[in-house]
């Protein structure tokens, strides 16, 4: 069956914040209920840049990297969620029911992406939808999506033996992948944020002068 994935390519992330905007506009003070109430005014977003700094000063390297929830096929948040609070829809969607999640506090605990906020007003925990309101009414994409200027994120539709083909020839791999948790965002070019970063430079010293190889080129 087919289901909903996100492709983010890290090299491609300039640490606009656009989609943390986009995510915040749609959002705060909009009641998408049954998908989920308002986001709370102040605190995160329901996607987070992190950032990475990489080598020593002059060989510097930054890298940043959008994390929205994974919508995990192995999630933990569904295990520790009672009543049934937390649920995956068809299309591979992880929607946290607000009504049966109020007062759960400890599923802000259970991500181990650190993906779900608690809204202190409303007494409930809240994360990414993948904009599942505005898929249902047959939007193609999702706000973050919309307002990403690079083309750092995107989503697909697609089967799971599609996205692994894909994943396989494109050299897309998923965030903390020891996890096991089975996650829905695949990334491009992560190792530019997990990965250490080599630099240095050539010089040879002529007549008792340095002088850069690179010059020579
Ligand atoms: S990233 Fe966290 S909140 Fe999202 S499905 Fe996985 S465990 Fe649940
Ligand atoms: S898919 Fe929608 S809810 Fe998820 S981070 Fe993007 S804008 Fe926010």
């Amino acid at each position: 069956m087919k289901g909903w994935y996100f492709i983010i390519d890290a090299e491609k992330c300039e640490n606009c914040h656009n989609c943390f905007l986009a995510c915040k506009d749609e959002h705060v003070n909009n009641d998408w209920t049954p998908i989920t109430k308002p986001m709370a005014k102040k605190g995160r977003s329901w996607i987070e840049i992190k950032g990475r700094e990489r080598g020593q000063y002059p060989f510097i390297d930054v890298c940043y990297l959008p994390v929205p929830c994974m919508h995990c096929d192995n999630a933990p948040c569904i295990r520790v969620a009672k009543n049934g609070a937390v649920y995956k829809r068809k299309d591979g969607i992880v929607i946290i029911d607000p009504s049966l999640s109020k007062e759960q506090k400890e599923l802000v605990e259970a991500c181990p992406y650190n993906a779900i906020t608690w809204n202190e007003e409303l007494k409930i925990p809240q994360k990414c939808t993948f904009c599942a309101h505005l898929l249902d009414e047959g939007w193609k994409t999702t706000r973050c999506v919309q307002a990403c200027p690079t083309g750092a994120l995107s989503i697909y539709y697609a089967e799971e033996a599609e996205i692994k083909e894909k994943a396989q020839t494109e050299g897309l791999q998923n965030y903390k992948a020891n996890l096991n948790s089975k996650p829905r965002v695949f990334y491009k070019n992560l190792h530019l944020f997990t990965k250490n970063f080599l630099g240095g430079s050539l010089f040879t010293i002529r007549g008792g002068i340095e002088e850069c190889l690179e010059a020579d080129a």
